[in-house]
């Protein structure tokens, strides 16, 4: 054996003890208590108790081979990603940590961090098609991935089938035949199934159990993985990993950055599946910056906090609202109508979240007037933030949606979309009382 090929097998010590405590006598710690510490050794940086900002462009190996081992794993001759930090394009330890932390909310192997949810998204749909493929996907998507399928991707070849987010097993099956007889035709496979589950703004929940069965049933072990945008309900509400879902994706730019202050993405999963997408990241960049990396870390320790108090301002605002008179309906996940839905939130989710949508009675007028009173809650687009947000998507998000599309998902000029924060929950109530006064 020569030196190089020795010091292949040879285990360089990392940023960060391994393997690190995440038991206390066979008691495993819970993610609030694992986001104050995991992936992160004081003693490596000066004792320093939050980890440095690490603001360079390129890391110093410790010798030439390691140099060599780090970039087969850099460049996936070995499969995982590097073993140590190389340069900033591919890895660095915020982002390491962060990815880190991001996976245990999941119960995720492995997390990949991004400068965007979109980034995140793109660069995974790309590292997963290829010319004459077919992605299936559940609608209504976020309308930037519904775009990047529909005008991007099929620039390349890659087609789609959609089906709409509440379909039964049945329906699924007949989706996913028609979407393995369309790849054939164009030469490719069936290569993602990808869901948005709630959709957006509708809140129509995608049944992830049904849709894994029905993978299964058409395409036996080797069928393509399910990603889901969990955006609207993670990390806190819902788990799709344990429902049969593959790749959790997430704008973390909502509910984890959670103070309206950034833009960044994520995706966790098992490692084969994060694989191919870290390689395609390494070559196009795309991955989250240090700077915020580290507001994310700041972030991940009060998820849970800021979550559930959004969670129960959310209920009691929707209490509120449930049986005003200016009030048409609303579209919350705790008060759900159908019993299809009902069945898929009982299974799937662990919270009603606290985005959902308002239908003032009346149309566009009406709906501005209520906007244009709201004094709490600001009028911008975007969800997740520790202030109540409002807006209107058919004149806003979804103003470029055609008309025959947005009347089929049931987005109407009433449809104002709440996201609800962390303020006191009866100066919220007063505030949409006081503002439903004016309509
Ligand atoms: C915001 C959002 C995205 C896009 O995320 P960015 O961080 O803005 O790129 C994707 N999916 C959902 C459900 C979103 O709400």
């Amino acid at each position: 054996m020569t030196d190089a090929t020795d010091a292949v097998t040879t285990p360089t010590p990392r940023r960060k003890p391994k393997p690190e405590i995440t038991t206390i006598r066979g008691r495993p710690l819970k993610p609030s208590t694992l986001m104050m510490g995991h992936g992160y050794d004081p003693a490596l940086s000066e004792g320093s108790l939050k980890a440095p900002i690490f603001l360079t462009s390129t890391f110093a190996f410790e010798n030439a081979a390691a140099g060599k081992r780090h970039f087969e794993g850099i460049t996936g001759k070995r499969p995982g990603g590097a073993e140590g930090l190389v340069y900033s394009r591919f890895n660095g330890p915020n982002q390491e940590i962060l990815e880190d932390r991001l996976s245990i909310w999941d119960g995720a192997e492995d997390a990949l961090s991004f400068s965007s949810g979109m980034t995140a998204i793109t660069v995974m749909l790309l590292a997963y098609c290829s010319a004459g493929d077919v992605i299936v996907h559940s609608g209504p998507l976020y309308a930037a991935t519904e775009g990047f399928v529909a005008k991007v991707l099929s620039k390349f070849g890659i087609t789609y089938v959609d089906f709409p987010a509440g379909a039964t097993r049945e329906e699924m099956d007949t989706v996913l035949a028609k979407a393995k007889a369309q790849a054939e035709e164009h030469g490719g496979n069936v290569a993602m199934i990808y869901l948005e589950s709630p959709a957006n703004p509708t809140n129509a929940l995608v049944d992830v159990e049904a849709m894994s069965a029905a993978r299964d049933a058409a395409f036996g072990s080797d069928g393509p993985p399910i990603a889901i945008d969990n955006t609207f309900l993670g990390p806190l509400w819902q788990r799709p990993l344990d429902q049969g879902a593959d790749i959790v994706v997430y704008s973390l730019t909502k509910y984890v950055g959670g103070h309206s202050d950034l833009v960044a993405g994520s995706i966790a999963g098992a490692k084969k599946w994060m694989d191919p997408v870290r390689a395609l990241r390494n070559t196009m960049g795309g991955i989250c910056d240090p700077n915020t990396a580290w507001m994310l870390l700041r972030s991940l320790e009060t998820v849970e906090l800021r979550m559930q108090r959004a969670g129960e301002n959310a209920a009691k605002v929707c209490a509120f609202l449930r049986d005003h008179p200016k009030v048409e309906r609303l579209g919350y996940l705790g008060f759900i109508s159908d019993p299809r839905q009902q069945d898929i939130y009982n299974r799937h989710c662990l919270g009603a979240g606290s985005t959902f949508s308002l239908f003032i009675k009346g149309g566009e007028a009406e709906a501005f007037r209520f906007l244009d009173n709201m004094t709490i809650a600001k009028l911008a687009v975007s969800l997740g933030g520790t202030e109540t947000l409002a807006s209107l998507p058919a004149a806003m998000t979804h103003l470029s949606v055609p008309d025959e599309r947005k009347a089929a998902l049931g987005i109407t000029d009433n449809l104002v979309r709440i996201s609800i924060g962390i303020e006191d929950p009866d100066d919220l109530i007063a505030d949409f009382d006081q503002a439903l006064a004016k309509v």
